[in-house]
Parts: C-alpha cells; structure tokens; sequence
C-alpha cells in the first residue's frame, strides 16, 4: 500500500514538475555514483554467473558499459581516484596526490582529507577533522550546485572519510563517514555544527552492534566457491582473533574496526544511503540532487586476502544483491527512469605475488622501508650528509631539499645516483627523475600516467615503477598503486535517465567520467576538467 501511495505522490510530484518546467533543461531527478573500491573490472564476469538478474546484470545488461576505462595518472590509490572520477582531472591538476603526502615546501606531512581548522561532528575528535580544501579544483557536484543556483543538493557517503568527502566536493550539503571508536557516521563543522536529526537517529540505532554479531559466513555453501582458491591458503592475512584465515569469520566481539574488513560494511553505507535518500527527499525537489556512494570494505577486504579469494568471491555476491536491492529502492522512491547511475571503481588491484610465483608467474613484493634504509645509508657515505631523503612513499623518492641546500649537495649528481642505485634492485623496471622526464626512454602510456600524476609541490621527483606484478606491500592479500591494467583498468557502467543499452570497447581515460556527467547534465566541466565526454554514452539512448 505504502508503495502505490509513493508512487502515485510521485506521479502527482512528476506532473506538477513538468508543468511547471516545460523550458526547463531535461535532467534526471538524482544522479547516484557509485564507486566500488578495489573493484578490479573482470570482477564482472569473473562472477557474472553467480550474479542475481537485478544487480549488476541490470546495470550490464540494460545501461551502457564503457568496456574500455583505464586510469590515466599514478599513484593508483583511493583519494585520486574519488578525485579524478568527480573532477575528471588529474594529481597533476587536483592536487590529490595521493592518500598521504609530503608538501615539499614545508616538509610537513598532510593526509588528503586532513584540515585541522575544522571540529569534528558527532564522533572522536581526530576522525572529523577532515574537509575537501586539499582539494584544488570543483568536482562535478559542485559544477551542478553552481550551474542550479545552489539548489541541488549533493551528499557523500562511505566508511572512508576521502571516500565520502573528495567525491561531493567543496559545496556540498553533507558528507558522512564512518567512526571506528564508536561505529557511527560522522563528518566536521566544515559542512555544518551538527548533524542532521535522522542521522542522529540512524546512529542511535547501534546498527554497527547488529551486524557485527551477524559475523561473516558464506552467502552459499562454501564447495560452491569455485571461482576462487582453496579458502585456507598461505596468501591470505589472517585476523587477530583467528588462527586461520578462513570462514566462518567470528566478528561478533570484535571492535567497531572490523566493520570495514567484511561486507557489512558495505551494508551499512547502502542503508545509510537509503535514509539520506528518504529523509532529505532527494529527488523529489525541482532540481537535480546527487548522491556520492563510496563503498569501501571491497578495498580492505581485498588487501586482506586478495582476488583469487573466498572473501572476495563471497563479497562481490552479497554486493549484488544489495546492489539489486538498492535499485529497487531507487525504483520505488525516484520512479525507473528518473535517475541516472553510474558504477565505477577507484582503482584495481594486483594478484597476491606469491600465488603468482607458486604459479611461475613473475612477480614479487618489495617494500619502501628496505629502499629508504639501503638508499639512505649509500647517499650518506656518498655525500657525507645524512637524511637528503625525507621518505620513500607512493612509488616515489621525496627528497630533503632543505637539507640538499644547506649541505650545498649538487641536486642533478644526487638525482644521477639515486635513479642509478634505485635501477639496480630486481623490482623496480624504470627510475625516472620527474626534473627530466622526458630523457628516460618510456613508453608512452606510463609516461602520461606519470606526468598526470606528477604534482610538482606534492609528490616525490623521483618515480619509481615497478615490474609488473611487482608491489610495495607484504606478501599476505595484496595491493595497488601501478599503472598496469590490474590496477587500472575499471568498470564504467551507466544506466536509467537517458541511457540506453550498449557496450563499447573504445578506449576511455578515467577523467572523462566527469565530462560525461557534465554533457549528460549540460552543466559546466569542472575547473580542472581534462577529460571529454563519451560519445557512445550519450548516443546510447537514440
Ligand atoms: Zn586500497
């Protein structure tokens, strides 16, 4: 009863609106965008048998799939990669270098999101202190609140704060993340002294409580896993209460942490997202509304135990019915048609490097410590200085240049030595010195990603690119970071208001996902904007 009621209040509300708008621009009432962390794109297919028809074989089969969508820039890490979906533009540009840096000016080390003139709001106090200011361009959301006026509204959702924060941008009316000590949703006094009264009443529910009693056990009996590896394996991490990294997984006294590491996780943001959608009646005003859905326990889960695992086989199931079941909830609140969704990732991620070598695959890990350590040690003995590194971070050497100048230690020698003692490690393929860039023979595609990804006042100027497979992690789960299509190839998936059904294998860069948006919204590209939009996309429907 409930439902046909809303659905003819929606009729009513759809009609008032036409009349009221006929030279109105035609836009969708809500735009959703949902980012998948971690998501690797064979995970389509890789599960599509196993996959219900209303998740994401809807999507697949009745949207528009860009087949082709690669990340045009490194580091391939979360932060620029919530960036450069909503900005369509590059750390290069952005200045979302990576998760964490170190401004080269100061030498003071910054987290993304990190803005300490902003109180937290609703949580523990070092968990709010976020906002979007280290963020130098607009985001798509914020191109539609300039282009309506501000009378769109634009919320961000996630368990990560970059992932709930970048993508809404800098006017956004909300963005809400999750708070470990206490599992609610939090966010600062940059968007507001208070939060809402229903996300109040959300957090007093204790929903964290209730799922983690749940614990996490296979959707299906665990023999019919067969698109993954034996679920007790030596690639896998195992968690601190158990003593094999295997199901079923015991998260019922853990704390409010565990959360991220299961699928719950992501149930809880869905739910999060229903409420924002009901109680801010997003889609239901006269101007397009955007919602910015961050799902990110795929992420830590993957880097837990990987892609040829149980967890991750088991997590993608559950996410498709939620998936379905979050369509349907758009069905009935927005009415089919009404609003657009888009489905992507902010990076993939690499196999386990042991599984590959047991395999006889070439691969291997290696980490930032040993080159801080053994490069540091020979540049001391070299130039009689010690510390002209300030750290090895994000696949890249970022130099002491205070110390460089006080010691009067000759900049290009040092970078000579450093790009040679770095060459001679059996890890890393190329050591480029982003000064001279374009004298190290490349191919081109790594050095786009690298020049994209090149901020001059964030980044380290000496890049470190590893052999494929290679990674800075341990050897348990995985990780990513690198150019190779492992990390950067990512779903791009469109469906409902104007979209039609379609595929396309023509190659696009990450960066025209906003530029798309904006043509599908007819609205201005973001300020740093270096996409373009997908032709096929908004061909799709004629
Ligand atoms: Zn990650």
């Amino acid at each position: 009863m409930k439902r046909i009621l809303n659905s003819i209040l929606l009729l009513c509300a759809i009609h008032t609106s036409y009349a009221q708008s006929n030279n109105n621009i035609a836009r969708p009432r809500l735009v959703v965008g949902i980012v998948i962390d971690q998501m690797r794109w064979d995970y389509l297919y890789r599960y599509y048998a196993r996959y219900g028809n209303d998740g994401f074989k809807r999507v697949l089969n009745g949207g528009y799939a860009c087949q082709n969508t690669t990340i045009n820039y490194i580091p391939t890490y979360t932060a620029p990669g919530h960036s450069c979906i909503y900005t369509g533009s590059v750390p290069a540009i952005h200045g979302i270098a990576a998760n964490d840096w170190i401004d080269n000016a100061t030498g003071k080390s910054w987290y993304c999101t990190q803005d300490d003139n902003v109180k937290s709001v609703g949580g523990s106090s070092k968990a709010g202190k976020m906002s979007p200011r280290n963020l130098l361009t607009t985001t798509v959301t914020d191109e539609l609140k300039l282009a309506t006026n501000m009378r769109s509204r634009t919320y961000g959702i996630s368990i990560k704060d970059r992932g709930a924060i970048l993508p809404a941008g800098h006017l956004a009316n909300g963005a809400y993340w999750y708070d470990d000590s206490t599992g609610n949703f939090i966010s600062s006094s940059y968007y507001g002294n208070q939060l809402p009264e229903w996300l109040n009443q959300f957090n007093n529910k204790k929903w964290a409580d209730t799922l983690l009693r749940r614990n996490w056990n296979t959707l299906y009996p665990i023999t019919t896993y067969t698109n993954s590896i034996a679920d007790n394996n030596n690639y896998e991490e195992i968690a601190k209460n158990e003593q094999t990294p295997t199901f079923p997984h015991i998260t019922e006294k853990q704390s409010y942490k565990a959360i991220r590491t299961m699928p719950a996780g992501n149930t809880l943001c869905m739910m999060l997202a229903k409420k924002c959608i009901a109680k801010e009646q997003l889609g239901q005003k006269d101007n397009t509304d955007f919602l910015c859905l961050s799902l990110s326990s795929t992420d830590y889960i993957g880097h837990a135990y990987a892609p040829n695992s149980v967890e991750i086989e088991d997590t993608y199931l559950r996410l498709d019915q939620e998936l379905a079941s979050f369509l349907r909830y758009l069905d009935d609140q927005i009415g089919e048609g009404n609003y657009l969704v888009f489905i992507s990732a902010d990076h993939g991620a690499a196999h386990n490097a042991a599984y590959m070598n047991d395999l006889n695959i070439p691969a291997g890990s290696f980490t930032d410590d040993v080159i801080y350590k053994e490069l540091n040690t020979f540049l001391k003995e070299k130039f009689k200085t010690d510390s002209l590194l300030r750290a090895v971070m994000n696949y890249q050497i970022v130099l002491n240049n205070d110390k460089i100048k006080a010691s009067k230690t000759d900049p290009q020698l040092l970078n000579k030595t450093i790009v040679q003692f770095c060459g001679k490690y059996p890890a890393i393929a190329h050591v480029v010195d982003m000064n001279n860039c374009n004298e190290t023979p490349l191919p081109q595609p790594i050095s786009e990603c690298l020049i994209n990804g090149y901020n001059t006042k964030r980044s380290g100027s000496i890049e470190l690119i590893y052999q494929p497979n290679y990674y800075e992690h341990g050897l348990k789960g995985t990780t990513h970071g690198s150019w190779n299509p492992y990390d950067a190839h990512i779903p791009l998936l469109w469906y409902g208001w104007h979209i039609g059904k379609g595929e396309s294998f023509k190659h696009n860069n990450m960066t025209d996902i906003a530029a798309t948006l904006s043509a599908l919204l007819h609205i201005q590209m973001p300020n740093g904007c270096i996409g373009t939009p997908i032709e096929g996309v908004l061909q799709s429907k004629n």
